[in-house]
């Protein structure tokens, strides 16, 4: 069983993905992780992230990278969103992720275009939003906890600017796949939440055998 989980930023795709990997015994791959490697390895060679020639060299990231607490930051989420504007930085991780989706008994998946690009034909598919204000709440406190120090005005506007960039860049764009069911995780706790999700997959999953057999 395939199941991509798209969303914006500190929508709760992550937080979601993981809990149904481990209710269904899944691997899980968290996607963004690998935009925000090119970003840093960027960054690292002194380039401009966005250069697709730059962006382009910085996918050969080390997999050590993806080891690094600094891909979790801020500044990294910013610079994974404006090198994976670039199709050729997109496709060079296609088919990592593809690979990953296709292995024998299935996976999770998050991003912004598992159920439309990497993973169309998936058994599940969830669209995760919440409203900027409970997103930016949320990630506030993530670098509170982290003993970060940033504003929560600061973190609203660069939410919006990611999804804005996210949303309206040309190649694989920030949208719900049409058979995606849309999950709003603004008035839900993190409890809440993964219930919520495992609930639609598990009656997905119900409704996809009934219809192949
Ligand atoms: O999900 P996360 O916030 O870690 O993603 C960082 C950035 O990477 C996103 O803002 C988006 O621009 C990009 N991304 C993408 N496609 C994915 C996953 C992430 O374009 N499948």
């Amino acid at each position: 069983m395939i199941i991509a989980v798209d969303g914006p930023t500190a929508s709760g795709k992550g937080t979601i993905a993981k809990a149904l990997a481990a209710h269904f015994g899944l691997p899980h791959l968290d996607t963004g992780l690998l935009y925000r490697a090119v970003g840093r390895q960027c960054a690292l060679n002194g380039g401009n992230p966005d250069d697709p020639a730059d962006a382009l060299r910085a996918a050969a990231f080390p997999d050590s990278l993806l080891a690094d607490p600094e891909l979790r930051s801020e500044e990294s989420g910013g610079l994974a969103s404006r090198v994976s504007i670039h199709p050729s930085v997109r496709q060079s991780l296609y088919e990592r992720q593809r690979a990953f989706a296709l292995q024998p008994g299935g996976a999770v998946l998050d991003g912004r275009d598992i159920g439309t690009v990497i993973a169309p034909e998936a058994d599940v598919k969830l669209f995760v939003v919440a409203s900027v204000a409970a997103r930016a709440e949320r990630r506030f406190r993530e670098m509170q906890a982290q003993g970060r120090s940033v504003s929560l005005a600061e973190i609203a506007a660069d939410l919006e600017a990611r999804d804005l960039r996210d949303r309206t860049r040309a190649e694989a764009p920030l949208v719900a796949a049409p058979d995606a069911a849309v999950l709003d995780t603004s008035n839900l706790d993190r409890d809440e939440a993964i219930t919520a999700a495992i609930g639609i997959a598990e009656s997905r999953r119900n409704t996809e055998s009934r219809q192949g057999t």
